[in-house]
């Protein structure tokens, strides 16, 4: 698997011993496919925005962009790390970095919508999902925001927080769904083996 190609060392900085630091080559990063295991990964707070990691979100935009996708989270390109991009839109000035983000006051009302996912190619459900909720992120620079959001955007925070917790839309697709994608599930075991 692509992820296993990429060069990560792990070694534990002296100044801040609990942060750990992962020099990557941001050209390797390639969207790994389920059922790779960081994929099942509770992923790591990042200690900001340092120069790996913007050279990292560039790397990811574009791959999100060559995709034709909406977001892409950091443990899609096999990086264990609290971080996604998005860019509901497809626009180039609508690209957007969320580093260690957090979501907060989701709605009681819920919205059932068709996701999709680039690491779980040919499978798609109906996932609920609380239609309106706000995140708190970082930006590429370090700069802390808050957004809020009732639209597409809402649907993709949540999708790619769920990946930083190593949650699929797998886990929260109806029986329904989960027999309907059930070959194409099995093709990924497969390839993977
Ligand atoms: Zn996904």
């Amino acid at each position: 698997m692509v992820y296993h190609h990429i060069t990560v060392c792990l070694s534990v900085q002296a100044s801040s011993p609990n942060i750990l630091h992962m020099p990557v080559s941001p050209d390797q990063l390639r969207i790994i496919h389920y059922p790779a295991p960081v994929l099942r990964e509770v992923a790591k707070p990042l200690s900001g925005a340092t120069d790996e990691v913007q050279r990292v979100t560039k790397r990811m935009l574009q791959l999100m962009h060559e995709a034709r996708g909406v977001g892409l989270a950091a443990p899609q390109v096999g990086l264990p790390w609290r971080m996604f991009v998005a860019n509901p839109t497809g626009e180039p000035g609508d690209d957007r970095v969320f580093i260690n983000p957090k979501l907060s006051n989701p709605s009681a009302e819920t919205h059932v919508h068709d996701e999709g996912c680039l690491s779980l190619p040919h499978i798609t459900g109906e996932i609920t999902r609380p239609t309106r909720i706000t995140i708190d992120a970082l930006d590429e620079h370090g700069q802390p925001f808050q957004l809020t959001s009732d639209e597409l955007s809402a649907r993709v925070w949540q999708h790619e927080i769920d990946h930083l917790d190593g949650i699929l839309i797998l886990d929260r697709m109806p029986a329904i769904d989960k027999v309907a994608n059930k070959q194409a599930v099995m093709d990924l075991e497969q390839a993977a083996r």
